[in-house]
């Protein structure tokens, strides 16, 4: 079984380049036979959250898979509602428990609540420092938040989880945190299903003899991003997973980055409203 290569984190840390997202995946069975399926083809990360009512399922897929606790890198993050510093350092102790184990890799504020964001950032970098996680991140920060926390901060964020696919490239950010070594996360890797239908990507796939998602999740692999495509389907989990034995010339890379037209299939960072 051919293994997903990993990147090295700011700390030294290796977080694999591929893992398998859970959002929505809210069916209990469907979600734990898709987590114990990628764990059990070569899947080492899962990204979770305590937004996607699914933690419970991630740590019993782990314990039903026969993959060892350390071999999996696991994400979650702090809900907006549950932001601050003693009100994070209690929703971390929720889904460590929900989840099971004993520690977390990687824990993420999960999107930048005004007025909140430095006080949640205060208390991942307080559970790094108990090794309670492995990793301090944050998700769906612009540079603008990240300048805010280094002011404070003794240890900076060392991943930015945010949207990122072909028609939204986000360039500038992408190249802020590889100047400040933070590794990019990509979520919505394959545009949310909602740009599977692009025709010059589909003739890059052609004539690769790969499929679409292929092309996309190779692109973000040779960028240096991590993505967390999301699928419930058997098929679908180990396609995603087998992108590691070709490449894109430089060419198709430049094509594919010219795609960009920074269309956000979620909200913007800089002024988003959740009614849950
Ligand atoms: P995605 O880009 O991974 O797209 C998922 C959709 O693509 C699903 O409908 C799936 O059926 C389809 N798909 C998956 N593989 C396919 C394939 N090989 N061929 C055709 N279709 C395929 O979008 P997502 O689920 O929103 O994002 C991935 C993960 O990112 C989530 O599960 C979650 O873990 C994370 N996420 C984080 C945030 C955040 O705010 N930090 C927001 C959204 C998602």
């Amino acid at each position: 079984m051919a293994s997903i290569p990993t990147k090295t984190l700011a700390n030294g840390i290796k977080m694999p380049y591929l893992g398998l997202g859970v959002y929505k995946m809210t069916d209990r069975e469907e979600a734990l036979q898709a987590m114990v399926k990628a764990l059990e083809s070569g899947y080492r990360a899962i990204d979770t959250a305590a937004l996607y009512g699914n933690e419970k399922e991630v740590g019993e897929a782990i314990r039903a898979s026969n993959v060892p606790r350390e071999e999996v890198f696991v994400t979650t993050k702090v809900w907006n509602t549950d932001q601050g510093y003693d009100q994070t350092l209690r929703a971390f102790e929720t889904s460590l428990e929900k989840l099971g184990l004993e520690y977390i890799d990687l824990y993420l504020t999960h999107w930048p609540v005004e007025g909140k964001f430095l006080d949640t950032y205060r208390a991942i970098e307080r559970l790094y420092e108990e090794k309670l996680i492995r990793v301090t991140g944050v998700s769906n920060h612009h540079q603008h938040h990240l300048e805010k926390i280094f002011v404070k901060a003794n240890v900076k964020p060392m991943v930015d989880q945010i949207e990122l696919h072909p028609y939204l490239s986000q360039k500038p950010l992408v190249n802020f945190c590889s100047d400040n070594d933070i590794a990019v996360t990509a979520w919505g890797p394959l545009g949310r299903g909602k740009i599977l239908n692009d025709e010059i990507i589909s003739k890059i796939a052609h004539h690769y003899n790969k499929t679409f998602a292929q092309i996309i999740l190779r692109w973000h692999y040779q960028n240096d991003v991590i993505t967390i495509p999301k699928s419930v389907t058997p098929s679908r989990i180990i396609e995603n997973m087998n992108i590691f034995d070709f490449e894109l010339s430089e060419e198709d890379m430049k094509t594919i980055d010219s795609l960009n037209r920074d269309y956000r299939t979620g909200q913007n960072p800089d002024n988003f409203q959740f009614d849950f």
